[in-house]
């Protein structure tokens, strides 16, 4: 497998801001004794020793305020920087025979949601263990199933099969589904089929990909749940809490807890309305429960906790819409060319026809100014897009992809349906497509903050903590390794 090659990936904490720029002071021991503009106020040809004396007082007045100045500006500078990790290696455990990972999704959990409200127990989590400073990258497509697939396998999508939410097989014409679970569809080794295939227990508190039997894998009901949308997030706490009253050798060492929230509010209203922050509000308070379980357990500081999202969300008002009826002048496409429309476009045209003539007619009518909104919507074969989306390396993926600009939508036809909610799905270079990352535990420094990276890097991040061999992916081993504290 590739490996990623990201240009953000950093290896280090963010850098301390240096305590700031040097002030703009004039050097007191040229301003003072020289003046090259031969200003009125040093004519004397014949310093006094009086002069001097007052010349060389004032240089040291200046030069002390000057110290003073640099001292005062360094520790305030220093004391916002961002804290500096007292301990250097890993912590032992106090209790638990082997390290235990709870990986938590909250959905659509867009970056910067944890400023909407209080969120005490999130913040608890981020100054006391490792934060992505400024997010996490999705993978492309920014949509639920493929980055909750990506997260548990290290894979692109076009590497893990989940290439959309809903797609079709080209060869056998089968069509994909959020039920589907056959495992045909489902490619890579998500991590709990690594840990089971190391004789270790997993558990599933509901993840995409989770209830297909893979390897070793096979959805035990006393450890894997199935999705039921209806369970209350008190009740997924608290059962993911009831494992560690289990014997030690049976205490899985990775378990999953999945919430719907805040994706489902952010699709109804958009990002910005008081509805996300209610769901930002239960989504800390369900931290909350589970810290304190933890801790009542005295398992808390044992425990590694990651929290993730799997995209963040934009709001999609003011009728930013493209349709595709208004390229039939220069190209029809039939509705069951689309296999999905937004934010993803994705086209495949029967046989007969060539991607690279449709996607050339499509492009002419776009950027002809005669489309409504034509500009935000850019075409492509799959092989033509942007490397950096990883997104071309599986027959899955139609061989015609439109990129929509950031809150736009494409429709097939002119309609009165409501347009104001929030969507995701766009190119993960967008910062409102970003979310969460959180880590927790005896292996992430305290109060440490860690550049933006992509979400493929989870998986040897968790593998290396549980300290057991993953599978080939696209992450990077030792990117993993640069977040954690060595052992
Ligand atoms: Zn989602």
């Amino acid at each position: 497998m590739a490996t990623s090659s990201l240009s953000i990936l950093g290896t280090s904490s963010k850098p301390t801001s240096t305590p700031i720029h040097e002030p703009d002071l004039p050097n007191p021991s040229t301003a003072l004794l020289l003046n090259k503009n031969g200003s009125p106020k040093s004519p004397h040809q014949k310093p006094t020793t009086t002069i001097i004396f007052i010349s060389l007082l004032l240089i040291t007045c200046i030069a002390l305020s000057a110290s003073i100045a640099f001292a005062f500006l360094f520790f305030s500078s220093s004391s916002q920087a961002p804290k500096i990790p007292l301990q250097s290696t890993i912590r032992p455990l106090q209790k638990l025979q082997q390290p235990v990972v709870i990986l938590i999704s909250s959905d659509g959990f867009r970056f910067g949601y944890q400023f909407k409200t209080q969120t005490p127990n999130i913040h608890r989590l981020i100054s006391n263990g490792t934060e992505a400073e400024m997010g996490l990258i999705p993978v492309f497509p920014t949509l639920t199933f493929p980055n909750h697939y990506s997260i548990a396998t290290g894979l692109y999508p076009a590497f893990h099969g989940i290439i959309n939410n809903y797609f079709t097989d080209p060869i056998t014409g089968e069509r994909f589904s959020m039920q589907s679970k056959e495992p045909k569809w489902w490619l890579g080794q998500p991590l709990w089929e690594t840990v089971v295939n190391h004789g270790f227990k997993a558990a599933t508190y509901f993840w995409p990909g989770s209830e297909v039997n893979k390897g070793s894998w096979n959805c035990p009901s006393k450890y894997c749940r199935h999705y039921n949308g209806s369970v209350p997030f008190e009740e997924r706490v608290d059962t993911v809490l009831g494992y560690f009253d289990l014997p030690s050798n049976e205490i899985p060492v990775f378990m999953t807890l999945y919430f719907e929230d805040p994706d489902h509010q952010g699709h109804a209203v958009g990002p910005d309305d008081p509805q996300i922050t209610e769901a930002v509000a239960r989504i800390d308070s369900m931290i909350g429960r589970l810290i304190q379980g933890l801790e009542k357990r005295g398992v808390f500081e044992d425990v590694t906790i990651i929290m993730v999202g799997d995209h963040g969300m934009v709001g999609t008002c003011d009728r930013k819409l493209i349709f595709l009826d208004d390229l039939a002048p220069w190209i029809e496409i039939p509705k069951n060319w689309v296999q999905s429309y937004s934010p993803l476009l994705a086209i495949r045209p029967p046989a007969g026809y060539s991607p690279s003539d449709v996607v050339a007619k499509m492009m002419e009518g776009l950027t002809s100014g005669k489309v409504e909104k034509g500009t935000n919507l850019r075409v492509f074969l799959k092989e033509d897009l942007p490397e950096r989306l990883h997104y071309a390396a599986s027959e899955r993926i139609p061989p015609i992809i439109g990129l929509v600009e950031e809150g736009f939508k494409v429709e097939q036809t002119r309609s009165k349906k409501p347009e104001c909610g929030g969507a995701h799905g766009y190119d993960n270079a967008f910062f409102s497509m970003r979310t969460i990352f959180i880590g927790h535990g005896p292996q992430f420094a305290r109060g440490r903050k860690v550049p933006s990276f992509e979400n493929v890097q989870i998986y040897n991040m968790i593998t290396s903590i549980l300290k057991i061999q993953g599978a080939p992916n696209n992450g990077s081993s030792s990117f993993a390794n640069s977040i954690l504290l060595p052992s």
